[in-house]
């Protein structure tokens, strides 16, 4: 499968809907950490349009949200309570 043919896909499943590394995964059969390289090619190609869109991960013990975080992995940590219990990254390109 040509890669564009991968990232019009992907592009596809978030175009309206929030999805996680691991939810698309799921949908096209690839390995997670496939998808974030993926991932980085098609935030580049609709962030010039600013509609490339990350909902942060946020710390479900302490409420920390990791909004200055450059890559697009979930994070594994907390760095205030270092706790584990830590949301998926969600990625949407919004359609406005
Ligand atoms: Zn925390």
């Amino acid at each position: 499968v040509p890669i564009e043919t991968i990232r019009k896909e992907i592009a596809g499943l978030i175009t309206g809907t929030a999805m996680s590394a691991k939810d698309i995964s799921r949908a096209i059969g690839m390995k997670e950490k496939d998808v974030y390289e993926h991932l980085e090619h098609v935030a580049k190609s609709t962030a010039r349009r600013g509609r490339f869109v990350v909902e942060p991960s946020e710390c479900l013990d302490c409420g920390f949200v990791f909004t200055k975080r450059e890559r697009l992995k979930t994070p594994s940590k907390c760095p205030v309570c270092r706790s584990e219990a830590i949301t998926e990254t969600r990625f949407l390109i919004s359609e406005g």
